[in-house]
């Protein structure tokens, strides 16, 4: 599959490809341009050459070819599903909500076009200003490759419809659905050079785009050490940044919680996308007086799970997305046993059998026995391991949360609205959800505190993000 710069089909100046395999087969799936700083130029100039016309349009021009974009990906839903499967690895139900989810971000945003933003400040005898919002000019968008579809609605939905130009860079192992839908968005009636789309290397591509001085705004979303380069970089030119980082999610559940949901919840909560999620419950927090047979049902869902390759309908959990990620989860686990922090309770090994050979599969793994410095708890772990903590109290529970770099996400399962007080004024995250771990709904504004990240993805937020105040001063 080829780049998009300017509306057309694009390789790399250099002439280098990319190859994408499957992670479940080791297989080739597709070769995408190993794009470099040339080619961010040429993106840039193209993006920069459409900004005018695009920022001319109303946002209720630009939200309808947003609508009509959110369609196409509901036409094709299934066979982007299967792409983003092939290439990602994760079972196709979570691939088709993933990808019916982009489509509903495209199209929130549609939805929210033209309504009210700005202000009219009266100064008495002294005038009026009239306070508006415009768009930046063109923009950046890295992504990473556990959530790429989403992730590219939550920035290209409120980055267009605000009225700038985009300069998107996939991952590396995950480029082809982000392509894909890059070329729904061009039927759609996008104008060429609103969106273009670089493959290529973070150390390369990703780099020059954040360097490159004539974007105005990075919405970056990746691990803390790569957020921390590309801030230092995009600060050289005073950059807008959006940077959406790591997490290590707490889970709390309290002794009224309803069980059989909190079990659902942490279940979901760690292992969907095979535990590659940013705000995944990374550490789980049991009151004492439940922790029994809380893990009694955790563990027998645990083993039971079917894990396999994404295309097959049964598979509940599938690979990681890349042998790299696969021997660092291994590596986690191995740790745990060498530094003596934690035992196993479930999992902690690759699956057995000849099907699994080539692919990046790893069990879902419970750890318990966790020591309160364990380097399970302080790092983020991004794979399916699901360390478990016993707490006697809620402040426990508290402060054992809070003991965290990280500051994304965080749940509490209880019925008791104390609790929930509690938690939500005590914890540090940018969610606080009761009873629900991970949803996002598009309306949702999402982003983390301390090292999990700045500024704000989804709702008006978003719209907010990608746009500067203007004001016109009246004097009279
Ligand atoms: P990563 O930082 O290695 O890569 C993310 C993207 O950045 C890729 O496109 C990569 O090519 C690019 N990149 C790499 N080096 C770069 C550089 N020097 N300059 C510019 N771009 C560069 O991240 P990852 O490890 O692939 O992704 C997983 C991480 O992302 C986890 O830490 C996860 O928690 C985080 N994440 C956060 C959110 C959120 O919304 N907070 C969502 C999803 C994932």
């Amino acid at each position: 599959m080829e780049m998009l710069i300017n509306g057309k089909a694009a390789t790399a100046t250099d002439g280098g490809w990319i190859e994408v395999k499957n992670p479940a087969t080791a297989e080739p799936v597709d070769r995408v341009p190993r794009g470099g700083k040339d080619d961010i130029a040429a993106a840039v100039e193209a993006a920069d050459a459409a900004f005018g016309p695009w920022a001319e349009k109303t946002m209720r021009d630009r939200g309808l070819i947003l609508a009509r974009a959110a369609e196409l990906v509901r036409r094709d839903h299934k066979a982007l599903a299967e792409l983003l499967t092939r290439e990602q690895g994760k079972p196709i139900r979570e691939s088709t909500d993933e990808v019916r989810g982009c489509a509903n971000i495209l199209e929130y945003y549609a939805s929210i076009a033209g309504q009210p933003a700005g202000e009219a400040v009266s100064l008495g005898k002294a005038g009026d200003c009239v306070v508006t919002k415009v768009p930046l000019g063109v923009c950046g968008a890295i992504i990473p490759w556990n959530m790429p579809v989403i992730i590219m609605g939550w920035k290209v939905g409120p980055a267009l419809l605000a009225g700038n130009t985009l300069v998107l860079k996939p991952a590396s192992t995950t480029p082809l659905t982000n392509l894909k839908i890059a070329g729904l968005l061009e039927e759609a009636g996008l104008p060429p050079g609103v969106l273009n789309v670089v493959t290529g290397s973070g150390e390369t591509a990703g780099e020059a785009l954040v360097q490159h001085p004539r974007v105005k705004k990075i919405s970056f979303t990746g691990n803390c050490a790569t957020g921390h380069r590309v801030r230092t970089l995009a600060g050289e030119h005073l950059k807008a940044l959006t940077l959406e980082l790591g997490g290590s999610d707490p889970m709390i559940v309290m002794p009224d919680a309803d069980a059989k949901k909190a079990v659902e919840g942490a279940f979901r909560g760690r292992f969907y996308n095979a535990g590659q999620i940013c705000t995944a419950v990374k550490r789980l927090y049991l009151h004492e007086k439940i922790a029994g047979e809380f893990m009694r049902l955790l563990t027998a869902k645990v083993e039971s799970t079917r894990v396999g390759n994404g295309l097959v309908p049964a598979t509940e959990m599938g690979p990681l997305n890349s042998p790299a990620q696969r021997d660092r989860i291994a590596n986690v686990v191995q740790e745990i046993a060498d530094r003596e922090e934690g035992t196993v309770l479930a999992g902690g090994s690759p699956v057995p059998g000849k099907e699994f050979e080539k692919g990046c599969f790893y069990r879902p793994t419970l750890v318990g026995n966790v020591p309160p410095d364990a380097a399970l708890l302080r790092n983020e772990i991004f794979g399916p391991v699901l360390p478990v903590i016993t707490v006697p109290d809620l402040a426990t529970a508290i402060r054992e949360a809070n003991h965290s770099r990280y500051g994304l996400g965080a749940s509490v399962w209880t019925r008791d609205l104390g609790t929930v007080k509690e938690v939500f004024s005590q914890v540090n995250a940018g969610i606080i959800w009761v009873n629900r771990h991970l949803t996002v709904p598009p309306e949702v504004p999402f982003g983390g505190t301390n090292e999990s990240g700045m500024g704000r993805e989804n709702g008006f937020h978003a719209i907010d993000s990608y746009t500067q105040t203007k004001t016109l001063f009246l004097g009279w």
